[in-house]
């Protein structure tokens, strides 16, 4: 690769109050279409809206938990386009004095810490949606629900300071982090409360200006915002090592064939014509206020990261892993408390539990594994009543049932062998069954002492207390 890629984002994340940021109509999700609607958020002419406190309050958290600057005086704006998912006309937006700016995020890639800056984070309202009749056995008609117009959204808008589609998907988990750890958003991308837009252009390295970009529009995963950037770097590299020019565009990509295409060019974009809104006074923003939001402000990620690896003891990949959620790190630090032997129990999440959780496409709060279990059977491994091998089929069955580790271990059998006369006998019945290799290991092949280890584990069915099998295999084997 000749090229140095330029990545910088824009996402747009909904706050999650009650009701919408100008009137008092619900945000909630899933209603039937444009029952969350009054006069107010229709556009009808002659009313005004007011402010939402609670969205502001959010807003400032927001920029406080991403370092910005609050201004102090900031003003909302009209920016004009239209389209039938927008009754008024106009959104009401943020344009020459936004809340925040001047802030950053502070991703980790290939171990190194980077700084990637943030230009502005602006509050705005949401516009509605219009949906097309094809699927509703109507071709020939369009409709638009408007529950989500008005809801109260904030634009975060960086830097370009992302330099591969990685560090955009590290950056993008990092602020999902943030704002849900701030409590201000809860980002659920198939709700459409966490959308992004990519920038991305290239320029040979070592060259001071930014090429031309394309701006990549709506893509609703992580996994796809990167795919879409892969797609594009390669596509812009294609047109300058063809001597050609990467012609200022807005995309849009196509998960299903994994491509990008064009949606507008720079000539056929919107004049949004923006203006001070005359309907709302600008916002003045107490310093005390601030002040109080900030004390209010809980542990951010990467605090928790810090205090997780210094009080714990454990490795910073540990810490990141388990801080992804605040509600994982809470399950970490209950199972922990009941249970105290960080590493160990590091281990049990970041292996059995969140793989099982992954498979089943489930989060965390749905986990039907409570601390107080996992504890226990830690509890058990511990006291020698089942050894650790056990201890994965019992969690499996833990984890499909939902009973506890003790429940599981009497239905099933599966309390460890620890009398030695059983294992004795077990041993000798290996031996017997095996001659040629009992041979080996006496003619001085003690690497064999590995494979009766197995078959003895396999004929107790996985219960016998390994360090037991161990010992008495060495002394009967001699
Ligand atoms: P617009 O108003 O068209 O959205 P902005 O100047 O506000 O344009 O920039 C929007 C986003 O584009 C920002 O995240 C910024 O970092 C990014 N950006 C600007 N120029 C470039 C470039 N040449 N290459 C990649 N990203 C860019
Ligand atoms: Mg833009
Ligand atoms: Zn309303």
């Amino acid at each position: 690769m000749k090229y140095e890629v330029v990545i910088g984002l824009e996402v747009h994340a909904q706050l999650k109050t009650k009701t919408k940021i100008f009137c008092s109509c619900s945000t909630e999700f899933g209603r039937p279409p444009n029952a969350n609607t009054c006069p107010i958020c229709l556009g009808m002419p002659g009313v005004l809206p007011v402010l939402n406190k609670q969205a502001l309050d959010y807003a400032i958290r927001a920029c406080l938990a991403t370092h910005c600057r609050i201004e102090p005086m900031n003003r909302f704006a009209r920016k004009n386009y239209f389209y039938p998912d927008l009754p008024k006309g106009y959104q009401i937006s943020q344009y020459e004095l936004p809340l925040g700016t001047g802030g950053h995020i502070d991703i980790r890639h290939d171990g190194a810490k980077k700084r990637v800056g943030l230009i502005r984070i602006h509050m705005e309202e949401d516009a509605g949606k219009s949906i097309h009749g094809e699927n509703l056995g109507h071709p020939d008609k369009s409709y638009v629900d408007y529950n989500r117009t008005g809801v109260p959204l904030i634009e975060i808008v960086s830097a370009p300071d992302m330099r591969s589609s990685d560090e955009a998907r590290e950056y993008l988990t990092e602020l999902k982090a943030i704002l849900e750890y701030a409590e201000v958003s809860d980002c659920n991308m198939e709700e459409g409360s966490f959308r992004c837009d990519a920038n991305v252009s290239l320029r040979p390295f070592g060259q001071k200006e930014f090429g031309t970009r394309a701006e990549l529009k709506n893509i609703n995963s992580f996994k796809f915002v990167q795919k879409a950037l892969d797609y594009e770097i390669e596509r812009q590299a294609k047109i300058l090592d063809q001597g050609d020019k990467v012609v200022q565009e807005t995309r849009l990509y196509d998960s299903s064939k994994g491509i990008t295409y064009p949606m507008r060019s720079k000539e056929e974009a919107h004049d949004y014509r923006y203006f001070p809104e005359p309907d709302l006074a600008p916002v003045v923003v107490d310093e005390r206020w601030v002040r109080e939001i900030r004390d209010r402000l809980p542990e951010m990620p990467e605090q928790k990261r810090e205090r997780f690896a210094a009080q714990y003891g454990i490795p910073e990949y540990d810490a990141d892993v388990l801080t992804v959620s605040r509600a994982l790190a809470g399950y970490y630090e209950q199972t922990v408390g009941l249970h105290n032997q960080p590493k160990t129990v590091s281990n049990w999440i970041m292996g059995e539990l969140l793989r099982e959780l992954n498979n089943d496409n489930r989060e965390i709060e749905d986990c039907p594994v409570p601390p107080r279990n996992l504890a226990d059977l830690l509890d058990l491994i511990d006291k020698g009543d089942i050894n650790g091998k056990i201890a994965k089929t019992v969690f499996e069955e833990m984890y499909k049932t939902g009973k506890t580790p003790q429940d599981v271990v009497r239905d099933k059998g599966l309390t460890q062998i620890t009398d030695e006369s059983r294992i004795v006998k077990i041993i000798e019945e290996a031996m017997a069954a095996n001659p040629a290799q009992l041979n080996e290991y006496r003619s001085g092949k003690e690497k064999l002492l590995g494979f009766f280890v197995g078959q003895v584990m396999k004929l107790s069915q996985g219960q016998a207390n390994p360090a037991l099998v161990n010992r008495l295999l060495k002394e009967k084997l001699a």
